[in-house]
């Protein structure tokens, strides 16, 4: 039996293989409201046993011997960046985790483990996914965050996939836990550099940099520190930073990212692309990009 919800999905499914005749009363009382919450999509009968979803029903059958949810066939919602910048907002709330504009990460986590129960394991080698090396990983469900010790002597890495795997457990946790033990990110995930933008395509891992770009590097500091710049060497730039072919240009923004370098502990790879999405940075189209600075 097939129920069509408003939008035309299948609300239930209940099959009855070789049995004649319907045991109406039971069937009608057995799926009644109580049992089929709104969100519910599945439910089947099925030998006097009750089947919450098609691959626990078609292992019964034997039409299937084993099901393991992948992380594929969950769709993951878009979220636009103001929608993420909302969601940090939310998640924060007003816990004190930046000190001087900087993320403090040691604070970062203090509030994860006290409200949200995260536990955090840094000193474990993470081992490798098709020869790369797991720098970040995520257990859903008890949270827990692990960054790799390969990262202990790389601050600036070590703080992104802190701040990548945080997005993960912000933004995806909720629609993940139920089906995924874990989620893990080699380099190729890790927007350390504008380089591996390319090979970043899923969904996911574009959020988590976008989350980790937002949280390390807020809007509203970076406008600051860059019209404080712009305004101590008296440089009339409509409020951004120009790179063409003349070196004092290109002398210019590499100061400024060197500045904030120092001052965010983000790479100067992944300052330059949040500056350049912010448009505060820009290039001239004639310049070659491949010499960058
Ligand atoms: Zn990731």
């Amino acid at each position: 039996m097939v129920r069509l919800d408003d939008n035309n999905k299948i609300e239930w499914f209940c099959h009855r293989k070789s049995r004649a005749g319907i045991q109406t009363g039971l069937d009608e009382a057995f799926f009644t409201s109580e049992h089929f919450e709104s969100e519910r999509r599945f439910g089947a009968f099925y030998d006097n046993l009750y089947f919450d979803s098609l691959p626990a029903l078609f292992q019964h059958l034997g039409i299937i011997d084993n099901y393991r949810a992948s992380h594929l066939t969950v769709p993951i919602p878009y979220m636009s960046e103001k929608k993420i910048a909302g969601a940090i907002q939310q998640f924060l709330k007003n816990a004190a985790v930046y000190r001087n504009s900087a993320l403090d990460d040691a604070a970062l986590q203090s509030f994860l483990e006290a409200s949200h129960n995260v536990q955090f394991i840094f000193d474990q080698d993470l081992g490798q996914h098709e020869s790369s090396a797991i720098l970040g990983k995520m257990r859903f469900s008890p949270p827990c965050i692990y960054i790799s010790k390969e990262l202990q002597d790389d601050d600036c890495r070590r703080r992104f996939t802190l701040a990548h795997e945080v997005g993960h457990f912000v933004l995806h946790s909720p629609l993940l836990k139920d089906y995924l033990d874990f989620s893990f990110d080699c380099e190729n995930s890790l927007l350390f550099g504008r380089n591996h933008s390319s090979v970043i395509n899923k969904q996911l891992e574009i959020q988590a940099n976008i989350f980790a770009s937002q949280l390390l590097l807020p809007e509203h500091s970076l406008r600051r520190d860059l019209d404080e710049y712009l305004d101590q060497r008296q440089i009339c730039r409509k409020g951004r930073l120009y790179v063409d072919s003349q070196l004092h240009n290109r002398e210019r923004a590499w100061s400024f990212l060197s500045l904030m370098n120092t001052k965010y502990r983000v790479s100067k790879e992944a300052i330059q692309y949040r500056l350049e999405n912010l448009k505060l940075l820009e290039f001239d189209p004639n310049y070659d990009r491949l010499h960058r600075f």
